[in-house]
Formats: structure tokens, sequence, C-alpha cells
């Protein structure tokens, strides 16, 4: 079509086993939606994804609560971590049919108004395809990927208190049951544990 053919502004293709910097694996945070828990459960991979994901609580009133995969260390980089799916041995994802869509669209990002490049170092930019119909496939998924975050962002404080809600009822229920003399000595050791913390601050 001659529409296609039509020069577009980004044009992507993963380098896969060849990319030489794994910008998308070592960057910090890799984020998971629950449009990506969704998708894992109908394909019946859920079970063996969870395992290498954690939700984020916020640090301050301002942050969000995310979900993202775990970080492990890298072998070739003592300071450097990645994302506990990637296989430094064989230069890729383990999960790579299955992953999240914010790898999926990466490096292409929408803040919700424009697009942009959330990191300049990847390889994989200005390969691939060159047409308006890769270009429009690529930004219909970098507003998914960013539409799935705010749902995310939305969600997570109610999903989180339905996990914690139980586990802090059964620690209250512990408590009440702890004899006066247990329960004694559990204020002395938490007094004891505050003082040396005030001490080595
Ligand atoms: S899920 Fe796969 S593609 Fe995404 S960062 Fe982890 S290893 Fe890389």
């Amino acid at each position: 079509m001659a529409e296609d053919s039509e020069k577009a502004k980004y044009s992507f293709r993963c380098l896969e086993q060849k990319c030489t910097t794994r910008e998308c694996h070592i960057r910090p945070n890799i984020n998971v939606t629950i449009g990506d828990l969704s998708r894992w459960t109908t394909q019946g991979y859920i079970g063996h994804i969870i395992v290498g994901l954690g939700i984020v609580p916020p640090e301050s009133e301002k942050e969000p609560f995310v979900i993202e995969t775990i970080r492990k260390p890298l072998k070739d980089d003592p300071d450097g971590t990645a994302c506990v799916f990637f296989d430094e041995d064989a230069n890729g994802c383990t999960i790579r049919y299955s992953r999240p869509i914010s790898c999926r669209t990466f490096p292409l990002q929408h803040d919700g108004e424009k697009y942009f490049l959330s990191n300049k170092n990847c390889p994989g930019v200005g390969q691939g395809e060159v047409s308006k119909k890769a270009l429009k496939e690529s930004r219909d998924l970098a507003e998914k990927d960013y539409i799935e975050r705010i749902e995310t962002m939305a969600a997570l404080p109610a999903v989180y208190s339905l996990v914690m809600a139980p586990m802090l009822r059964q620690s209250a229920e512990a408590m009440e049951r702890l004899s006066e003399e247990d329960r004694k000595r559990m204020e002395d050791i938490l007094s004891k544990a505050q003082d040396k913390a005030e001490e080595s601050e």
C-alpha cells in the first residue's frame, strides 16, 4: 500500500539475542499491569510468572502502588541488577512471548498526551519496518500500556488491602490470644528494639 511505504518518524525492531545494551532488561522498574495478570491467567502462565512479581507500596502519599518484576544481580556486572526473567547466558527474556506490555512497547511510551522515548540507548530504535501501519501499531501499544498503568494504579490500593487485611486481622487475633505474661514480654522486646533504633539514629 502506498500509505504503508510512507516514512514514519519512529521504527523499532528488537535485536533479541544480538542486543548489546540490554536496556530493556536492566531498566530499574519493569512495570506490570492488571491487564498483564489477566492475559497470563487466560494463557495459563500466571502460576509460573507470579513468583517473579511483587507489589511495591508507595514511599510517600504522592506515589502510587505499582506491580513490578523482581530484580536479580547480574553475573557480568557486580553493581548491576536486571529483571528476574532475564537469562543472562542466553541474553534474552525467558517469558518473551508473554512478556509484560511495558516490555512489548519499550522504548516507546505515552504519558496521556504525547509519545516519548523512555530510553535512547536501545539499539532497536531506527530498525524494523518504517511504515505508517507499523507506527500506528507501536503507538496503539504505547497508549494501551498507559491506560493499563492508570487502571492498575487506581485498582491496586484496594487489591493490596484485600491481601493485607486478613494478615493484619490474623496478627491482631494472635496478639489477643497472648497471655498477660507473654504480652508483657512482647512489649519489653518491642520497647528495647525501639530504644536501639533511636540510639542508632
Ligand atoms: S520481562 Fe522479559 S523482556 Fe521484560 S524486562 Fe524482564 S526479561 Fe526483559
